[in-house]
């Protein structure tokens, strides 16, 4: 089964037995995977020819809209800065050997160094070294975006090892006036009332922080592009805080269009799911997801807003307050790996990726059937067995859930719950209800209210 069958059958009224995947093999972790295999080793940044190149191989997979902005731009404070593009960086001994060298990891250039070439002692080679000594063997990510400077990052193991020495080093990079790009695809559904899905792509060759979120973005683009939807989806592949602020000043005056949001970011790793919360804490985004959380089987974390993170921090400035929150694995910061060369394609795992894809269809499930109906036989419980109801659910697995779903259902719609309130309330999978719903309206027991 492909994974357009997959979303169809997903988004299909009739899907409430199993979840996403139901158990088959699929080959969706292993393609999301390959995905991120290509895009590793790409030295991106959040302005610059990587991000380019990125954006190139994604278009391979959907049709993205890709927007330049000059630099110098003013976005709200602030403002679009230089491109940054590297081409080799190296630190050499005085024996000619080159003892850290970016063509070996783009880890070892603190991102967005300026151009340098000169000799330097140790003691001044030191005043620009990054290291890890909690984790020797580890090459750090770090970054300079807005101040300039220059540096190299290495494993503390061989910090240790280096000598008095008369050092060459060499940044062959540039900062100039260029531009920032970021990718959008939007799907258009039966109304304009917008879905916001948005990944950062600036960091070099790291997984789970961030290529893992913008590889299940891309491919819940491109399953939902193939599939009847209600809501309009935004997909934004943006450099972290600078890019969605650039999307947000540019795009100000539409950004009520959007009524559910999510952040896509650390997808790739085995740790629990957590899920931050917009700041609203209770939009139906929030509801949706931690109501899929709750009935996933597995264990979840739900954190508050915080005005940190990632670029839910600008979705979430008071300017805007847009229900978006961030749908993560491990959070930033909470796995040893995070910001180091070991946040490889060992920590990420295909079927992680994969499970982190069917979550996010789940909510988004949830976010295109919740509704509200209307009771039509309210004055107690209507006869459901003359109908043939209940021979309708005897005959199916789990057909007692089903029968209790359905006069929850019915006792609910008052035109006052949505369906996701149902679900709460009883504890029964979003799913199940919404196929209780289904099956009452067909009999004529339920009507939808309007919106
Ligand atoms: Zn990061």
């Amino acid at each position: 089964m492909d994974l357009f069958q997959h979303i169809r059958l997903f988004f299909s009224s009739q899907y409430a037995n199993e979840r996403f995947m139901m158990g088959e093999e699929t080959d969706i972790g292993k393609e999301m995977y390959r995905l991120m295999t290509e895009l590793y080793p790409i030295c991106r940044s959040i302005t610059g020819n990587g991000v380019r190149e990125t954006l190139r191989i994604m278009k391979s997979h959907i049709p993205l809209k890709i927007h330049e902005v000059p630099t110098g731009t003013q976005v709200f404070d602030w403002t679009v800065p230089k491109e940054w593009n590297i081409r080799d960086a190296f630190v050499r001994n005085s024996e000619g050997e080159k003892i850290i060298d970016f063509t070996k990891s783009n880890l070892h250039v603190l991102n967005y160094s300026i151009p340098v070439e000169k000799k330097v002692s140790l003691t001044e080679l030191k005043k620009h070294l990054f290291t890890l000594p909690e984790h020797p063997e580890w090459i750090p990510y770090r970054t300079s975006y807005y101040s300039e400077n220059w540096g190299f990052c290495m494993s503390h193991a061989q910090y240790l090892q280096l000598r008095e020495d008369e050092y060459e080093v060499v940044i062959d990079s540039s900062l100039e006036p260029g531009s920032l790009r970021y990718g959008e695809y939007r799907i258009q559904g039966e109304t304009d009332r917008e879905i916001l899905i948005s990944a950062h792509i600036c960091h070099p060759s790291l997984c789970n922080d961030n290529l893992s979120g913008a590889v299940l973005a891309v491919f819940l683009a491109k399953a939902l592009s193939r599939t009847r939807l209600k809501y309009s989806y935004r997909f934004l592949f943006i450099p972290g805080t600078i890019g969605s602020i650039t999307w947000l000043s540019l795009n100000a005056q539409n950004v009520s269009k959007i009524k559910h949001g999510l952040v896509a970011a650390c997808d790739g790793d085995s740790g629990r799911f957590t899920y931050k919360k917009s700041r609203q804490g209770d939009a139906e985004i929030d509801r949706a997801v931690i109501n899929v959380l709750r009935n996933s089987g597995g264990a979840y974390d739900v954190t508050d807003f915080i005005p940190f993170g990632y670029d839910e921090r600008q979705y979430c400035s008071p300017g805007f307050n847009l229900p978006v929150g961030c749908l993560m694995r491990t959070p930033h910061g909470c796995y040893p790996e995070y910001h180091t060369s070991a946040d490889d394609l060992e920590l990420v795992r295909p079927e992680c990726l994969e499970e982190s894809l069917s979550i996010y269809s789940d909510v988004l499930f949830v976010l295109e059937n919740n509704a509200r109906y209307l009771n039509q036989n309210p004055k107690c419980e209507p006869q459901l067995g003359k109908r043939g109801l209940y021979q309708a659910i005897g005959g199916q697995q789990g057909g007692k859930s089903r029968e209790i779903a359905m006069l929850w259902v019915l006792n609910l719609s008052d035109g006052n719950n949505t369906l996701l309130d149902i679900s709460d309330r009883s504890g029964s999978r979003f799913a199940l209800i919404k196929e209780a719903a289904d099956l009452l309206a067909r009999n004529g027991l339920l009507r939808e209210c309007g919106e």
